[in-house]
């Protein structure tokens, strides 16, 4: 196996502000969930069925 370098973290683009985002360590069990850079981007981001319960959970 190689070794992978710190660059190499995994990373997604933000749908709301289309940026690449890398991975975080808080997100670490949640990886595959998180489709948004920041808490600012998800609240911005078109409610969607999925997202209902986290916003309800936020305010
Ligand atoms: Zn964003």
């Amino acid at each position: 196996m190689k070794m992978r370098e710190k660059s190499e973290l995994p990373t997604k683009t933000c749908p709301v502000c289309k940026r690449p985002f890398a991975w975080r360590r808080k997100w670490e069990r949640d990886w595959e969930n998180v489709r948004y850079c920041s808490e600012r981007c998800r609240r911005e981001a078109p409610k969607a069925a999925d997202e209902r319960a986290e916003v309800s959970r936020l305010f």
